[in-house]
């Protein structure tokens, strides 16, 4: 089912997310609102979708990249969840990108993310999970990561760099289509 996204203005973007307990993601409902939430992923064509986007006050977000028309060397991540997420920078390195996001319909604008992260996160068996993250993925990690602190892109973004998304295709990415966060 797809779910309703949340814009920017609906306090739940604000409000930051509590944790959940292992039972909670192992419960059968779960499985229910998994699925709702990677449908709503891919019928907006995200890469991300973070609870809170759906209106959720949860640590947790899901992920997929497949085909990414941007990023056209950067391998595609198969589906997954992460709850309880803790990202903790690795190194000093940045790098500015375009980011868009579902909850803020139509505009791109550049934003600068850590290039490399430590994961602290639960999986979908409420399993503990500790990797690192880089390039595109650690992009998509801070950009989720942000929904779950009450933070959208915005608050962080280059104002100058701001373009809608059909003067963005026209002027900064001719004839291709991003997919959203
Ligand atoms: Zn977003």
């Amino acid at each position: 089912m797809i779910l309703k996204v949340s814009r920017l203005g609906h306090p739940v973007l604000r409000a930051g997310t509590r944790d959940l307990t292992p039972e909670e993601i192992r419960a059968p409902e779960m499985k229910r609102l998994l699925a709702d939430m990677v449908d709503t992923m891919r019928e907006y064509a995200g890469v991300g979708l973070a609870a809170p986007q759906v209106h959720l006050p949860l640590r947790m977000a899901v992920i997929e990249v497949r085909g990414n028309p941007r990023y056209p060397q950067a391998p595609d991540i198969p589906v997954h969840v992460l709850f309880n997420i803790r990202l903790t920078p690795i190194g000093e390195a940045t790098i500015d990108d375009h980011e868009g996001c579902l909850s803020v319909p139509d505009l791109r604008g550049r934003v600068r993310r850590w290039a490399k992260v430590g994961v602290e996160a639960l999986d979908a068996e409420a399993n503990p999970v500790r990797f690192e993250a880089e390039g595109f993925y650690a992009r998509i990690l801070q950009h989720e990561t942000d929904h779950l602190d009450g933070a959208v892109y915005v608050d962080r973004v280059d104002t100058r760099t701001l373009s809608f998304l059909a003067e963005f295709q026209r002027f900064h990415l001719p004839g291709v289509k991003l997919p959203e966060e």
